[in-house]
């Protein structure tokens, strides 16, 4: 579904992404770990098509993100949520969630509102529809934005860091609703620093270090052997993590 081939990214003379090959097939949750600054939102910016690609090249399904004419139908299929609440303030819950799917899918509004009220309800939120961004708490922020992904029903989603900015309660509030999707069967690569949380949800794990990607194992795998061939780095990483 998502082909990620031998990627370079650079910004400036600073090497960002170097050589990244990374193959996501429907139904796969793949977790990226890594330090800070190790290139995991470059390298969903650039699945997403926000950032330009030096070489190497990105296939959503058929589709090439590189090509302009192309990158509309690939991102047509992605629901991105980052790690910031970048709902809009004034609108409400409702609002936000169904202004995509009424503006680019031309959905009737009222097929599009009955859709995000069944969302809101999926995450707990069944209530909150009328509320504006600023009532409620950063986990409820993050559960409409994983609604607001939904709703333009994407085949896969890209989540980057969608719970750094939360605290532990509201942190497993929004990991609850993540679990259930994966369970659901929903293609998703998530960058995390919950190493326990990706364990229990991911198919693979995916290690990144300075813009190469050292270890692409089942999960299994990757933690029994801390990396395989990568375990020096991967324990240490692992070990500042726990
Ligand atoms: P991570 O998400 O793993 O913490 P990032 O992908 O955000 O890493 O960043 C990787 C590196 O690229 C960092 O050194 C960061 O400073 C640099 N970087 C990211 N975006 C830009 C940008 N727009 N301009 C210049 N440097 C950037
Ligand atoms: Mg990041």
């Amino acid at each position: 579904m998502i082909k990620v081939e031998n990627v370079k990214k650079a910004f400036g003379h600073t090497t960002v992404l170097d050589g990244v090959d990374l193959t996501i097939a429907p139904g796969e949750v793949v977790s990226i770990l890594g330090s800070s600054g190790s290139g995991k939102s470059t390298l969903i910016r650039c699945i997403n098509g926000l950032e330009k690609l030096n070489s190497g090249r990105i296939m959503v399904d058929e589709f090439d993100v590189g090509k302009p004419r192309e990158l509309a139908e690939a991102r047509k299929r992605s629901g991105t949520v980052f790690q910031l609440f970048n709902l809009y303030p004034h609108m409400t819950v409702l609002g936000n969630i169904t202004l995509a799917p009424i503006e680019v899918l031309k959905k009737p509004r009222a097929e599009a509102e009955a859709t995000a009220r069944a969302l809101l309800k999926s995450v707990g939120l069944g209530s909150r529809a009328d509320a504006y961004p600023a009532q409620l708490s950063g986990g409820q922020r993050q559960r409409v934005g994983i609604c607001r992904a939904l709703a333009m029903q994407p085949r896969y989603l890209l989540l980057d860091e969608v719970t750094s900015a939360l605290d532990p309660e509201m942190t497993a509030e929004v990991l609850a609703i993540l679990a259930k999707l994966a369970q659901d069967g929903t293609t998703m690569l998530f960058v995390t620093h919950e190493v326990e949380f990706a364990r229990q949800i991911s198919d693979r794990i995916v290690f990144l270090d300075n813009g190469r990607l050292l270890v692409d194992l089942p999960t299994k795998e990757f933690f029994a052997a801390e990396g395989g061939m990568a375990r020096p780095r991967v324990a240490q990483f692992l070990s500042k993590m726990r």
